[in-house]
Order: C-alpha cells, then structure tokens, then sequence
C-alpha cells in the first residue's frame, strides 16, 4: 500500500531522488535531509504505515535487524562514539511525517545533540494503576 500524498512514498520507491545509503525489497535507509549529527540516517518502508501503531508485524521484526546491520557498519566509516535509535509516533511524540520510519542518529564525544529527558521517580499509585491494567 502506498499513499500518493507521501513524500517518504515517494523517496522510499524511487519516485523522488535521496540520498541512499542501502536499498532491499521492503526499505530504504537515506540521510536525513536536516541531519541532528553528521550520518543521521533514516529507514523508510517502501510500504506506507503511518507509524509504529499500524506496523506489519513481520517488518518490525526485520527494521531493528536492519538498524544493528546500519550502526554497525555507519559506526566504522563516521569513527563516532555512539548511536541513538529514535522513532517517534503521533505529532504529540514528535513525528513530523507520518510515514513509519527509524532515526539512526549518531553520537561524538561533546556533540550537542539534545535528546535528553528531565527524570522524576515512578510515582506508586501510576506504578500501581499501569501494572493493574496492563495484564
Ligand atoms: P520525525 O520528526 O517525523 O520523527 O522525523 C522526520 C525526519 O524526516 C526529520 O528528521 C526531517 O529532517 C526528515 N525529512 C523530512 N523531509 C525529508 C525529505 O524530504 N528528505 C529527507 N532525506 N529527510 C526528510
Ligand atoms: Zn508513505
């Protein structure tokens, strides 16, 4: 299924140009237009889901086998320290363009790449409410 509105549609099968760092029969993985770091990269699905909530079951099995085989082998060429694996689902959690896709972003030493979170300590009755209505 595609979406003749989506522009990662259309990156994703070929229809507009990227820059493209690996291709198989269900991804795509570019860099991102607007990188958070040099090499931050994107997997895209060459089939459209707006996000991790409608997924093929058997792709999101496969998109984290592609994310380690792409760390792995981006970590040797850029020489950084490490990697953040982000996906962001609904505009509330960040996500821009609601096609599925993997942020690959990788980390250097002092690099200013904001991803952090304030922390606070679990609260007992949430603790207590999620496990009660979980199972
Ligand atoms: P989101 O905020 O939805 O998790 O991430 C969307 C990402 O897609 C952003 O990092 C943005 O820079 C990138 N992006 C948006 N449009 C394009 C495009 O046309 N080409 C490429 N390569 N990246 C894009
Ligand atoms: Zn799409």
């Amino acid at each position: 299924m595609k979406d003749d509105n989506c522009i990662f549609c259309k990156i994703a099968n070929g229809a507009i140009p990227s820059a493209t760092l690996y291709e198989d029969e269900d991804f795509r993985v570019i860099l991102d237009l607007n990188p958070a770091s040099k090499g931050h990269a994107l997997i895209l699905p060459k089939e459209h889901y707006r996000n991790l909530f409608d997924l093929d079951d058997a792709l999101a099995a496969k998109v984290l086998v592609l994310a380690k085989k792409m760390t792995c082998k981006l970590k040797e060429i850029l020489r950084c320290d490490g990697y953040n694996i982000v996906q962001n689902n609904e505009e509330e959690a960040g996500q821009t363009v609601f096609h599925f896709h993997m942020h690959m972003i990788p980390r250097y030493k002092g690099d200013k790449v904001g991803l952090g979170w304030h922390m606070e300590q679990l609260k007992e009755e949430d603790k207590e409410e999620i496990l009660s209505k979980v199972k």
